[in-house]
């Protein structure tokens, strides 16, 4: 009996680890050196200045709301075909969301969908948060150079870390570099691109930013006398600062990645070329293999400016074609052991927004929606796994693969 195969799967190494098991003998569990270690290994990755952990990619986004100064009476944009986390960081901190479409075919959102979303507002645009599907970057680009310069964008690249985009000159740039954006989140998920657990970074080019977003996971709290408002509690007499004050100008959470968990995204971020070649690699096996089912089933296309981390190998399936439902046809792969998912159910449709919002008919969310699914892609997987799923999905639809 061959092995179930999920969607997705970490892929945790020995020195991944004896890493961990080293934390674990360090004076620091959390709050300790591996923390920045970490941060700083995480920055020189992606090419920003600043890299801030924390405990999961929702941390993140919801850091990057907080520190960009989202709150009440802020509408921020927000593409309709994602994970729920990305709209509920804007509600977090008391912002209203505005759900933009996306092309039906690629699951992306760009300037035309995000300018039909802002128009739609009822309030002023602070911000846009894009989101970077299926490890293809939106084009944050174009999206800035449609905004006023005042629009801040926040990118969700949970899917995205090892992703490029291009820039004006046409080179590649990584993801998470922020050349467009305040700030980019991850996540370091298990199904992610590399594996913490639970885990997220925000990175940015702004030091202010950056520090706010420092402060934020960790209580709102400044250790620095420089900053300290009250003199009285903060200095001794003879002006030497408190050893023991801290002061707290904003309540922030407590949001922090520890230690432990560091020195596991510290060993797998060191794998991430390795892992996105690899992801790549199967992915080509895939696109050669479904050429076969064209058109019934069809990759998600590329585009062009985009490097393309290969965080999902989704495709588009034609189910009227097939005479058969999403669910069947996911029951019957799994009966043969194979997983496979739906990225995802437009939030829009979410009860929550409908109560909030009203109904809202995005066509191209909810035609990505109606075809899309997910399979199997994860580094350790063997060539002929593709083969395997590829036969099993031509036996479902009819066809010969
Ligand atoms: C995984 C994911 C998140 C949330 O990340 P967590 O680490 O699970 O909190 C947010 N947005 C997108 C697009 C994701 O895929």
């Amino acid at each position: 009996m061959t092995a179930f195969l999920p969607y997705g799967r970490q892929t945790i190494e020995d020195d991944d680890i004896a890493a961990v098991a080293a934390a674990l003998r360090d004076d620091f569990l959390t709050t300790g050196p591996g923390v920045a270690r970490f941060e700083a290994a995480f920055a020189e990755a992606v090419g920003a200045p600043h890299a801030i952990a924390c405990n999961s990619g929702t941390a993140a986004l919801h850091l990057a709301a907080m520190s960009i100064g989202l709150g009440r009476g802020d509408t921020v944009v927000v593409p309709s075909l994602t994970f729920l986390a990305t709209a509920n960081a804007v509600r977090y901190v008391g912002a209203e969301v505005a759900f933009a479409d996306v092309d039906p075919d690629t699951g992306l959102t760009g300037p035309e969908q995000v300018l039909d979303a802002a128009a739609r507002a009822t309030g002023p645009v602070k911000a846009v948060f894009p989101v970077h599907l299926n490890g293809q970057a939106a084009d944050s680009r174009a999206i800035a150079a449609a905004l006023s310069p005042e629009v801040a964008l926040v990118e969700d690249a949970c899917h995205a870390l090892g992703a490029g985009l291009r820039g004006g000159d046409m080179l590649m740039r990584p993801i998470g570099n922020c050349a467009d954006a305040a700030m980019t989140c991850f996540s370091l998920h298990p199904v992610k691109a590399v594996a913490m657990g639970e885990g997220g970074v925000v990175t940015t080019r702004d030091p202010a930013l950056a520090e706010r977003a420092m402060r934020l996971r960790n209580h709102g709290i400044d250790r620095d006398p420089a900053g300290f408002r009250n003199r009285d509690l903060g200095f001794a007499a003879d002006g030497t600062p408190n050893p023991w004050y801290y002061e707290m100008a904003e309540p922030g959470f407590n949001l922090r990645a520890p230690d432990l968990l560091c020195a596991l995204g510290l060993s797998q971020l060191g794998k991430l070329p390795r892992f996105i070649s690899r992801r790549q690699a199967l992915a080509a096996l895939y696109d050669d293999r479904l050429a076969a089912l064209m058109p019934v089933v069809k990759p998600v296309p590329r585009v062009a400016w985009s490097g393309h981390a290969r965080h999902l190998y989704a495709v588009l399936i034609d189910f009227a074609a097939v005479g058969l439902d999403r669910a069947a046809l996911m029951r019957t792969l799994r009966d043969r052991g194979i997983g496979s998912q739906v990225h995802y159910t437009p939030v829009h449709l979410q009860p929550y927004y409908t109560d909030r919002y009203g109904s809202l008919a995005l066509p191209g969310a909810e035609a990505y929606y109606a075809r899309c699914l997910s399979l199997p892609l994860f580094p350790t997987m063997a060539d002929g796994d593709v083969d395997r799923v590829v036969e099993a999905l031509a036996d479902v639809v009819g066809l010969q693969a």
